[in-house]
């Protein structure tokens, strides 16, 4: 390989340069180890953004989905199977509340409130 900064030939699977110190972009097994060190997506509860107990948006967060949808299945599961008020109550105590204040990536800000 050559280095990205002095192009001078180094040793393949180099992380540093030799001849000038500059360190070589990652590839292979080190990309993976990049990957490893974002930050990981845990499942909480929303405090930003709740009906009830921020269930719903939590699990919407975690899955990238609309939290109006997840309410909607969630609704409709609670109505016509009588699981989702279990699963709900069940979630509510499992997860943790997540961080406060912390606006959703992919919300869009809302109108400020005039009333
Ligand atoms: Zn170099």
């Amino acid at each position: 390989m050559v280095c990205a900064n002095c192009q001078k030939q180094i040793a393949e699977g180099s992380n540093f340069c030799y001849n000038c110190g500059t360190k070589q972009p990652v590839s292979g097994t080190a990309a993976a180890y990049t990957a490893d060190c974002a930050p990981k997506k845990r499942l909480v509860r929303s405090t930003n953004d709740k009906k009830i107990a921020g269930v719903a948006a939590g699990l919407a967060d975690y899955f990238d989905l609309d939290p109006t949808i997840i309410r909607l299945v969630w609704l409709l599961a609670a109505l016509f199977a009588g699981t989702g008020v279990l699963a709900y109550i069940i979630l509510w105590i499992a997860l943790p509340p997540g961080p406060t204040g912390v606006a959703r990536t992919s919300s869009v800000p809302s109108a400020p409130v005039t009333s």
